[in-house]
């Protein structure tokens, strides 16, 4: 009987539980044993209880729960050779040859890093006496399956990540609000929400409440001129008659000298240029919270119940996969690959390369 643990780690993104229940109930379906890992890469180096057997009922009720219920952390000493050391320890010691971790790029980097070191690790605990050999036995390779939980829609090759439609909802409901109160004193709202090197939310939020302009890392404005064209854009629908105005800012903007847009700047020139009675609203946290889109739900259930497969059908010799969905059917991809070319998008807006930017994450791999 496999065990398979399921971690949540980095940020959390709502979806993240139906994942994790979707995993325990795939994995005992197929004649597994499930375990969840709390508190994220924590949870592996501190051992113990921070383990645990899941059953069925376990995780009754989890689909339309926010956030994630086995916890996650920002774990540090996973980083380090020592924690992982001791994370392969606690694996060996409760029989777990097999991972499936929900969490950003970050996450599935450290998993993958986790796996490529594994014999080593092994050999190390036996050759220091903390494990024996036939301890060992058997439990020669680790599998990771990686599942993308991130409200930003962040990772490359894949069309939507756990949570993403969910914050976006979220965000939209926001703005409807705010919508009310700006249409009835007539004034305009800068909403500041999430995304450091990925637009999407800021992008799809502006689409759907019908913003009058937004910023987004990926097209960053001219530094002299943006003022002038928003203040132009912002006047010509007050000029119609319009009421309010919304402009949604991703936190990461930059204009094309890489200065950061803030809403505090843009503000400012609705003020001093339009006149216009102006408020900031940052979304912040609520962004994250609440609970899951029934998108978010149908993903995390359908990939979770895939990663489970992935995990049965690996072989030392196959690369780790990603789950994913591409044009709205579950996929898997290369996951070191995937982080990669997801990291080599944020190396390149960081260096101003934004076409590069944009053909890299439109890249494919093939199945
Ligand atoms: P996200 O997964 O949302 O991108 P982080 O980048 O904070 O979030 O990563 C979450 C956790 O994954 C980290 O706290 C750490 O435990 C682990 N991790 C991230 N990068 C690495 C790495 N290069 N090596 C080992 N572990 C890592």
């Amino acid at each position: 009987k496999k065990k398979i643990g399921i971690i949540t780690s980095g940020g959390d993104a709502p979806g993240m539980n139906g994942a994790v229940r979707a995993v325990v109930r795939g994995a005992i379906a197929k004649g597994c044993t499930p375990y969840a890992i709390y508190e994220g890469y924590q949870g592996l180096i501190d051992g113990g209880s921070m383990m645990k057997e899941m059953t069925w009922e376990d995780v009754r009720g989890w689909l339309s729960e926010g956030g994630t219920l086995i916890g996650t952390a920002r774990c540090m000493p996973f980083r380090e050779r020592w924690g992982r050391l001791k994370a392969a320890k606690n694996m060996i010691i409760n029989g777990i040859d097999a991972l499936i971790v929900c969490g950003g790029d970050g996450s599935l980097t450290g998993a993958d890093l986790f796996r490529s070191e594994w014999p080593g690790l092994l050999a190390e605990l036996v050759s220091t006496g903390e494990l024996a050999p036939e301890q060992i036995q058997g439990y020669e390779h680790l599998t990771i399956v990686g599942l993308v939980g991130s409200i930003d829609n962040d990772m490359s090759s894949t069309d939507a990540t756990i949570g993403a439609f969910s914050s976006l909802s979220r965000i939209c409901q926001s703005v409807d609000f705010i919508d009310a109160t700006a249409l009835s004193h007539s004034r305009a709202f800068v909403v500041e929400v999430m995304g450091r090197h990925c637009g999407w939310l800021a992008l799809m939020a502006g689409i759907a409440t019908g913003a009058d302009y937004i910023f987004i890392p990926e097209q960053p404005p001219n530094s002299e001129t943006w003022g002038d064209e928003m203040c132009a854009i912002v006047h010509a629908h007050r000029k119609k008659g319009k009421r309010k105005t919304i402009v949604i800012v991703a936190e990461g903007a930059i204009d094309d000298q890489l200065n950061p847009v803030t809403a505090e700047d843009v503000k400012k020139l609705l003020v001093d240029k339009l006149g216009l009675d102006t408020r900031i609203t940052t979304l912040g946290h609520v962004q994250r919270g609440g609970s899951a889109v029934a998108f978010d739900r149908m993903l995390s259930t359908l990939q979770g119940f895939d990663a489970v497969d992935a995990v049965l059908e690996s072989t030392p010799e196959t690369p780790s996969p990603m789950i994913g969905i591409t044009e709205n059917k579950i996929c898997r991809k290369p996951l070191v690959e995937s982080v990669a070319l997801t990291k080599s998008v944020a190396t390149a807006i960081k260096n101003k390369d934004f076409q590069k930017a944009m053909a890299l994450r439109d890249t494919e791999f093939e199945e």
